[in-house]
């Protein structure tokens, strides 16, 4: 890419759009870093850190952790050195509060965001993708009860894993709750970018290639 500052790709959606897909496939294009602060939190509550205690139970019940908990999160992951290559937010800002907070921060760095994708979609299809989904525990690949099996039974299509795991919050309740949060908290967040002139907005419910597609305009183009 041409530009002058590093890319600031937020992806904005509910559970169950595709972010984290979307973001890693970015990753590989652009050599841009996916910075998920679901994965940050996630790993906080297997290390047993003070943030990780606090934030495990408002995670299983879907609700969003404290802003305070995930912008010291954030910020300590922003200091990393790869981080200046450029990076997909998958997740993050979710409130208000942390959207100001992003906007204080990349100014400070004299950066602004690059494009907020809102990753459009209809939320009953979204509960049953993400009460059936399942991950392969060596490398990650993506897979559902019903949409994608992996084709030979119990065996990762992409590395030959044989493990695989759930998330404890991907059951259809959790699922809703977390629906709900993002509709009260996080989808106003559409209207402060809109106001910034970085919004764009993709039909996210077609197959996974295409969205790609058109993320990766919009990333080449706004980049350029
Ligand atoms: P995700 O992996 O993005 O679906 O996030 C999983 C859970 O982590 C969410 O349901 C929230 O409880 C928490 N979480 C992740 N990112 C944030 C954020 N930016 N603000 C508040 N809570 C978050």
């Amino acid at each position: 890419m041409t530009e002058t500052q590093p890319a600031v790709l937020i992806l904005l959606g509910p559970p169950g759009a595709g972010k984290g897909t979307q973001a890693r496939m970015l990753e590989d294009r652009f050599g841009l870093v996916q910075l998920s602060t679901g994965d940050l939190l996630r790993a906080a509550v297997a290390a047993g850190t003070p943030a990780g205690l606090a934030a495990k139970s408002v995670m299983e019940a879907g609700g969003l952790v404290s802003d305070e908990i995930v912008l010291a999160i954030l910020k300590d992951r922003m200091a990393d050195p790869d981080v200046a290559r450029g990076v997909i937010l998958d997740g993050f800002p979710r409130t208000d509060g942390q959207a100001a907070a992003l906007d204080a921060l990349l100014e400070g760095a004299g950066q602004k965001v690059t494009a907020a994708v809102s990753l459009e979609v209809d939320d009953a299809a979204m509960i049953e993708r993400v009460s059936g989904r399942f991950t392969c525990a060596t490398c990650g690949e993506g897979y559902h009860d019903h949409f994608k099996q992996p084709r030979r039974d119990g065996v990762c299509d992409k590395c030959d894993g044989t493990a695989f795991k759930r998330r404890a919050d991907d059951t259809a309740e959790t699922a809703r709750a977390r629906l709900s949060a993002y509709h009260a908290q996080t989808a106003p967040l559409i209207a402060h970018y809109d106001a910034k002139g970085v919004l764009e907005r993709i039909d996210a419910m077609g197959p996974i290639d295409q969205i790609a597609g058109a993320l990766g305009q919009i990333v080449g183009a706004r980049s350029a």
